[in-house]
């Protein structure tokens, strides 16, 4: 639902929205009529206009689910051959040496596999009808960091994968969340057999509250990432209408025309998995993010195996993540973190308050086995830190040894040096727990030299200022701050130029489509599979709301569907326009003056002096021969105003305005957002 006002009624709705604000406000302490009322009732002013907003969405919602509830139930099947080969990814797990050892095993399995398998692969896919093509639409998540959003579709089928949010950047005031464009979805809703999920980070499920107020498909995810899922629909009350189905690694969805294989595969977050998308054009892979690890905390190394089967069965197509293909090696296992956390933790004598992305079971997992193990307890604070706890405990992914939790409320009754906090606040945000405690604003903890804060992150791109910010309050009040900039504290969840590598070389794809990724990571990528092999004319570097167009042997873009971001507000159901971000930038940029002149409601004359306040623009003590120039800048348009016989308000009032902004650009360079406001009397 982007905004589309020309920039006339953009200019209007803007004015009068904050015009609204102010003289409500003006016209409570003065108990006054004022000209900009009669206006001001059309005008999209910013809770006015939510409100039917969401009225439109609910009500669109209602009419898909009905639609979608006979057609499209998911069937799910597992193969002889995918129970066996699932079975073994535990033994596999084993101890291998090297990153290469377990790679030759998995290819050796792979190989094995192929040959037990026989000709399964082909057999799933009914071969395409001529000219049939796969067409795949990214709405997110390529050029950007973030919003993952891929759609596939074969004829009259579509099913999507991932349904992520974006992260406002500093430009975007009071925008909270960022979510793709659906517009496309929403014009194809009938068709649409599933969204499947490949893990639970909110870039990756984010947008689902966003998305399923307009479009209601089955949702089918693994059992952590449903869980994340249910939390977040729950929050926003649309659990009841949603249909999530829970699906194991190994087994394969039926959705219209497609299949799709849940791969097992590593990442920062447990139970991430990659797709094999199998349509009668043929198998794509769609790795979802994903790392290598071959020591996991919890659960079994990758899929290798299985990714070398279908590599060898022949794969089309390999969407792969290019997070981290600008960096050099293999990306390092999970269980390395913990390592350094025995060293934090053996001998301190002070409190521990330990911060990670709270996604990251894993992690956590690491920290309470460490503070068991030097047996101190356990407090947890913050909201999605406490969130992750319930879920992954309920749901087996987290094992917490008995009475090592305590409540943040008892935490004060245990010894300083006999406790651990994790909390929330890694990226340094505003209003989470430990920049609460940093501001000194937390309830249960107050930050001085009796504690080690460690801060088990790194900074994702654009938050480094917010962070340093904590740190340095932490610092300031005395405490030890252990950051992964001097200790590595922290490993990535993406798989660095070794990983992508072998992930080609398993698949050996006939095509390649880069995903997750900036621009130049995308092209990156794209190089390193030139160096692999693929024919340069076989890869696709592609953008946001591109076509792209395969048949068993061609791949080409072929036209554009909507595509681009939506703005969230903090309420989490007005979307925010343009007009309302423009607004924001202008009033942080420039600050503002309200100008309040009051008129006869008779002959519309000036009563009194015009009044000038302002906010944001100038320091009014020192600048009192300006306010002085600003009143009589007002004045004299009035006067004129008046000499002209002008006496509509509106008419006065832009010229007030003009007058004003002509003066202050002229004599400050700066153009402040104007308001003016009648008064009549
Ligand atoms: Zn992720
Ligand atoms: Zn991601």
């Amino acid at each position: 639902m982007a905004p589309k006002q020309n920039s006339k009624t953009k200019e209007t709705n803007k004015e009068s929205a904050l015009e609204q604000a102010i003289s409500k406000a003006v016209g409570r302490a003065g108990g006054v009529k004022t000209a900009a009322k009669g206006t001001a009732k059309k005008a999209a002013g910013k809770p006015e206009q939510r409100k039917p907003a969401a009225e439109k969405k609910e009500g669109k919602t209602l009419k898909i689910t009905d639609k979608t509830a006979t057609g499209t139930a998911g069937k799910r099947t597992k193969t002889p051959a995918e129970k066996r080969e699932n079975k073994p990814a535990e033994k596999r797990r084993g101890k291998p040496a090297t990153v290469k050892e377990t790679v030759l095993a998995a290819a050796e399995a792979a190989g094995k596999a192929a040959e037990r398998g026989g000709k399964k692969g082909k057999s799933k896919a009914k071969s395409a009808p001529a000219g049939a093509k796969l067409r795949i639409i990214p709405l997110g998540g390529l050029g950007e960091i973030g919003k993952n959003l891929t759609v596939y579709e074969y004829e009259k089928d579509i099913i999507v994968v991932d349904c992520g949010m974006g992260f406002p950047d500093d430009e975007m005031y009071g925008v909270d969340v960022v979510i793709p464009d659906i517009s496309y979805l929403e014009e194809n809703a009938a068709r649409i057999r599933g969204i499947f999920l490949t893990h639970g980070h909110e870039d990756h499920i984010g947008a689902i509250p966003y998305v399923l107020r307009k479009i209601n498909p089955p949702i089918y995810a693994t059992r952590l990432t449903a869980g994340l899922i249910k939390i977040k629909l729950e929050e926003h009350r649309l659990l009841k209408q949603a249909q999530i189905h829970t699906v194991e690694a190994g087994m394969t969805i039926q959705a219209g025309a497609f299949s799709v294989e849940f791969i097992h595969i590593n990442h920062s977050i447990a139970d991430a998995v990659a797709f094999a998308i199998t349509s009668p054009v043929g198998t794509v892979i769609h790795t979802g993010d994903f790392k290598i690890d071959v020591t996991p905390v919890t659960g079994a190394m990758a899929d290798l195996a299985r990714l070398g089967q279908l590599g060898n069965e022949g794969v089309l197509a390999l969407l792969p993540d290019s997070t981290n293909v600008e960096k050099p090696g293999h990306s390092e296992s999970e269980s390395k973190v913990g390592a350094r956390f025995d060293e934090l933790f053996k001998d301190c004598d002070k409190r521990i308050i330990v911060t990670t992305f709270a996604s990251n079971v894993d992690r956590i997992q690491q920290i309470i086995n460490y503070a068991a193990k030097y047996g101190r307890k356990v407090g947890i604070t913050g909201r999605s830190m406490e969130n992750i706890m319930r879920v992954s405990t309920e749901l087996g992914y987290m094992k917490v040894p008995e009475d090592v939790l305590v409540s943040m409320d008892r935490i004060k009754s245990v010894p300083r040096n006999k406790t651990v906090i994790i909390t929330t606040g890694s990226q340094g945000e505003e209003m989470s727990a430990l920049y609460r405690m940093a501001f000194s604003e937390h309830k249960q903890v107050d930050i001085d030299a009796g504690d080690r804060v460690i801060i088990s992150a790194s900074a994702i791109p654009g938050n480094e200022l917010t962070i340093t910010k904590v740190i340095d309050e932490l610092f300031a009040k005395g405490a030890e701050v252990i950051y992964n900039r001097i200790a590595n504290l922290h490993v990535s969840g993406h798989a660095c130029r070794e990983d992508l590598k072998m992930m080609i070389a398993l698949t050996k794809p006939k095509f390649f489509i880069p995903l997750h990724g900036e621009t130049r990571m995308l092209h990156q990528h794209a190089h390193l599979a030139k160096e692999m092999g693929v024919d340069p004319a076989n890869i696709v570097v592609s953008g946001i709301g591109h076509v792209i167009e395969l048949t068993a042997d061609s791949i080409r873009e072929n036209g554009e569907v909507p595509a681009g971001r939506i703005l969230v507000d903090g309420s989490g159901i007005g979307e925010v326009g343009s007009v309302v971000l423009h607004d924001r930038k202008h009033l942080a940029d420039e600050g503002m003056i309200v100008v309040i002149m009051t008129m006869s409601g008779e002959d519309g004359t000036m009563v009194s002096a015009p009044e000038i306040i302002t906010r944001g623009f100038v320091y009014l003590k020192e600048s009192e021969d300006l306010m002085e120039e600003m009143r009589r800048v007002v004045h004299e348009s009035i006067v004129s105003c008046e000499n002209q016989r002008i006496t509509d308000w509106s008419t006065i009032k832009s010229k007030v305005k003009s007058n004003l902004s002509g003066y202050l650009y002229k004599n400050t360079r700066r153009s402040p957002m104007i308001l003016p406001v009648i008064i009549e009397v």
